[in-house]
């Protein structure tokens, strides 16, 4: 279950910053990141961001990656997109959502339904260029009425 920005309680630490899509190469698939600046190390730390679909209001807990004496090393904090580049985290997640969007036209029907799993039923669009067909509205209802 996401955690809301709004859930953490006074004296959590929360960094936040900007979104970036890292794109795939060779040896890795593409990624989100997010860079938060740091208030004691006066630096920023790099952390992978999220899962589909990506949310922009949403905290996730982090290991710290500060540098030793800083307050937040042992017990780390929580990240988050910066409201104040709304528009660029926004586009960034849409780059990332794209890139996984072409994956699932790419595998077969197996992977693409772990994928959507998180993001309730497949659109008929995905369900039809894998082959399969979408299910009928009405279909739990079948054979109950006239
Ligand atoms: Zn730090």
């Amino acid at each position: 279950m996401p955690l809301r920005r709004r859930a953490l309680k006074p004296g959590q630490a929360l960094l936040v910053g900007r979104l970036d899509f890292a794109p795939a190469t060779r040896t890795r698939d593409a990624e989100l990141r997010l860079s938060v600046w740091c208030p004691y190390c006066r630096r920023e730390h790099e952390h992978g961001w999220g899962d589909p679909p990506f949310r922009l209001d949403v905290v996730e807990h982090r290991t710290a990656h500060c540098s030793p004496g800083s307050p937040l090393a042992r017990d780390g904090y929580f990240i988050g997109a910066d409201p104040s580049h709304e528009e660029h985290n926004r586009d960034q997640a849409k780059k990332m959502k794209a890139w996984l969007a072409k994956q699932l036209t790419q595998q077969g029907p197996h992977e693409a339904c772990i994928a959507v799993v998180n993001e309730g039923p497949p659109s008929a669009a995905l369900l039809s260029s894998l082959g399969l067909e979408p299910a009928e509205p009405n279909a739990s209802r079948e054979g109950g009425e006239p």
